[in-house]
């Protein structure tokens, strides 16, 4: 048996290679686990639900989809096939691990064994180590011994023939669904690849910070369910796509971080911040309300949070300018964010978006300086110089021609109707952030 989890493809599995030598018949199952799927919102389970449409049909309609507890639906159905083994990809994740470690206890109650073959990166959580056996805990160096260390090429287990057994149980349907924002599913994830390196590749290293541009690749939604693996990208690279390269080991770098201190999900890994003093009571409720809803007064943070509410994604600059509002402008915990960024991406991914949010913070691995405060005006003209990002999610701005869109309230006559002017003094808000954080640094 084939439980798909974060590997919804066929191409570059090498579980199915596995489960494949072992035998010529197969059942392949997913299971809606409502805690793990709880805090995502509406894209990234549309999303979900349409790659799991799109496997089922790779697989001719023969993907038992249930709902439930793994400890429980795993061995239930393993059981109705008389599956002599599951086989998984590694998942490396807090609750994954977890739940794996009581998945398998319960299958070898029954004679059944439990087998993991890869995960969902180049190099597994945990293998890269300095000389000492200690984990790396500043990105560069890591990166440097994650090349070192090395990754097989992609598993060519499209081409295993495996006959996938008829569901013997009756399973939720997924035929039906919204479309999502995304096009789903692995045969899409190769397309929008595809396209990017014959369009994009080149200019990657300039244009990746631009988010009125379509600069980057788009592929995380795709890696985040596993619909690519990202083997199969790094064999596609050429030798000077260093940009991407080191992109993509930032996502291996988080998951390393979490693999080792599982407990930076939710807390400071730099333990200093957990005595940084965050607004709260009702106009904290009130500014972080602001926030969400893209209506702070600052262009570029409402033309970001916007695009996040509207298409469950959100460009990776942007995404560091709204982080450091929250946190530097308002004052307000990063995991506030972070619960909202996981809610609403499509992209949503425990280790990339909990170590993302405290890079921003400071609390987190080699943090950006947290004296490195983003102004995000000054951002705003940097990275969308002609304004069109802001005024493409911003429907109250698009009449103001330029990059004087950045500063509507500079503009003859104020703001627009219906555009609030800034909810903070930047410059003040800057000075507030660093006497918290000298406070921090007095008290260590
Ligand atoms: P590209 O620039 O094309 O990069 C290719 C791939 O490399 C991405 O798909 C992603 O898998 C990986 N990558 C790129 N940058 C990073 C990074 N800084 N950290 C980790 N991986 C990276 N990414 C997520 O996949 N899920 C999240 O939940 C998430 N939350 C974030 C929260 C904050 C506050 C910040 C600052 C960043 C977050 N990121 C997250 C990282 C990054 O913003 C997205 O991966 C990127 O914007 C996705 O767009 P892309 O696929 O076009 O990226």
């Amino acid at each position: 048996m084939l439980w798909f989890r974060r590997d919804l493809r066929l191409r570059d599995l090498p579980a199915l290679l596995t489960a494949a030598r072992r035998s010529p018949r197969a059942l392949a199952l997913y299971v809606l686990d409502d805690t793990l799927l709880r805090p995502a919102g509406k894209p990234r389970l549309d999303f979900l639900h349409g790659c799991l449409r799109t496997l089922s049909g790779q697989l001719d309609g023969r993907l038992l989809v249930v709902r439930g507890d793994p400890v429980r639906e795993v061995p239930r159905v393993a059981e109705a096939v008389e599956a002599s083994s599951v086989h998984v990809s590694t998942d490396t994740g807090p609750y994954g691990r977890r739940r794996d470690g009581a998945v398998a206890a319960a299958l070898a109650k029954r004679g059944v064994e439990w087998v993991e073959t890869g995960s969902p990166y180049a190099v597994t959580p945990g293998r890269v180590r300095k000389a000492d056996g200690e984990p790396y805990r500043v990105f560069t160096p890591f990166y440097r011994a994650w090349l070192r260390h090395g990754w097989r090429g992609p598993a060519d287990s499209s081409a295993s023939t495996v006959e996938w057994i008829e569901p013997p149980l009756r399973g939720e349907s997924v035929a039906d669904g919204p479309d999502p924002l995304f096009e789903p599913g692995e045969a899409a994830a190769m397309r929008v690849w595809e396209r990017f390196l014959d369009e994009r590749l080149d200019d990657y290293g300039t244009d990746r910070d631009r988010p009125d541009r379509p600069g980057t690749t788009l592929l995380s939604p795709y890696l985040r369910w596993g619909c690519v693996h990202p083997r199969t990208l790094l064999a596609d690279l050429p030798d000077g796509a260093e940009a991407l390269r080191s992109e993509l080991a930032w996502r291996e770098f988080h998951a390393d971080v979490l693999w080792h201190r599982p407990e930076t999900a939710r807390r400071n890994y730099d333990e200093r911040f957990d005595r940084m003093r965050h607004d709260s009571g009702p106009g904290a409720d009130e500014a972080f309300r602001q926030w969400r809803e893209g209506r702070t007064g600052f262009p570029i943070v409402d033309a970001g949070m916007r695009q996040l509410l509207a298409e469950g994604w959100m460009h990776n600059r942007v995404r560091m300018i709204v982080a450091s509002f929250l946190v530097k402008d308002l004052h307000l915990p990063w995991w506030w964010g972070a619960r909202h960024f996981m809610r609403h991406l499509v992209d949503g991914d425990l280790a990339s978006n909990q170590l993302n949010w405290q890079w921003v913070a400071g609390s987190g691995t080699d943090a950006a300086p947290y004296f490195r405060v983003f102004n995000p005006t000054t951002q705003g003209r940097k990275f969308d110089p002609d304004g069109d990002y802001v005024r493409r999610y911003v429907a109250e701005l698009r009449a103001v021609p330029g990059r004087a869109v950045h500063e509507p309230v500079k503009l003859d006559g104020g703001c627009p109707e219906g555009y609030p002017p800034p909810m903070v003094d930047h410059a003040e808000e800057r000075q507030e952030a660093l006497a918290r954080y000298g406070a921090v640094q007095d008290t260590s």
